[in-house]
């Protein structure tokens, strides 16, 4: 006879549940509230835009799940384990393992080659030269920039410097990537290849993606919208997942 031993439509544990965090900042003798109290819940294979004016709290947010900034007061959880316990080593051990940024400005190393940009995130790992190499041509290809392995950056236009950035956020092979206004400086078309890509690595990758975006293209992109306003969360939105529309529209 047989038993049923696991609930099939049980939900996972949320990638990130954050309860009650808070976050101030010091301004001179000003005191200035970012989150007070807040609560969240980002599921694993999510990809969540999250939006809000400027001084809203975005890049707060995005440095507080990655690992790069610290709560004042609350939980932040990472797969059920608190994260804003830990020691400042066992963090950054964590972010390596789990953790892929994408920044407005690429921050590429201007003087190092693409494949070397992409490289870094594992010069730090016990991988030998063949396997980082194998790795680095593996995520070059898949943003499409296997031709341009050699170059560097400034012979790239912005949208290939991004998707060298975005290589390099998933060379790790990391489950999650933190992108903070990643069209912000690119025309629509270099925007349009990068929510591609980013939908690529969400749907068929599994990749949990959380976004920051002023741009409304980008987040109709995403599966879940979050607005922050004045450190709350003042709008969300389920949103069916849809292509960006073609970059180039043909001419009537
Ligand atoms: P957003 O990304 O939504 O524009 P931020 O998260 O960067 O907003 O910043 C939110 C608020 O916190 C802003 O008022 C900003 O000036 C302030 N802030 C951010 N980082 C710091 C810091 N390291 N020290 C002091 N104030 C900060
Ligand atoms: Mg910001």
């Amino acid at each position: 006879m047989q038993t049923i031993t696991t609930l099939p439509n049980a939900a996972p544990a949320p990638l990130f549940t954050l309860r009650g965090v808070c976050k101030r900042y010091q301004r001179g003798d000003e005191t200035v509230t970012i989150f007070d109290r807040l609560d969240m819940d980002i599921a694993e294979g999510a990809f969540l835009a999250v939006m809000g004016p400027s001084g809203s709290g975005k890049s707060t947010l995005l440095n507080l799940l990655g690992g790069i900034d610290r709560v004042d007061a609350g939980e932040l959880r990472f797969r059920g384990e608190r994260i804003d316990a830990a020691s400042e080593a066992a963090l950054s051990r964590w972010r390596a393992a789990e953790v892929g940024f994408v920044f407005q400005q690429y921050n590429l190393l201007p003087m190092l080659s693409v494949a070397r940009n992409v490289e870094l995130p594992l010069m730090l790992t016990r991988l030998s030269g063949a396997q980082r190499r194998e790795r680095v041509a593996t995520a070059l290809e898949l943003v499409g920039l296997a031709a341009q392995a050699q170059r560097l950056p400034s012979q790239l236009s912005g949208g290939q410097q991004q998707r060298v950035a975005i290589a390099r956020a998933i060379v790790a092979d990391t489950g999650l990537i933190l992108c903070d206004e990643p069209t912000g400086n690119l025309d629509r078309a270099a925007s349009d290849e990068i929510l591609q890509t980013l939908q690529v690595l969400n749907q068929e990758f599994g990749k949990t993606i959380v976004m920051v975006t002023h741009d409304p293209r980008a987040a109709a992109v995403a599966g879940r919208r979050v607005v922050l306003e004045k450190g709350r969360f003042i709008a969300e939105g389920e949103a069916p997942v849809q292509a960006p529309a073609p970059a180039v529209a043909l001419a009537a």
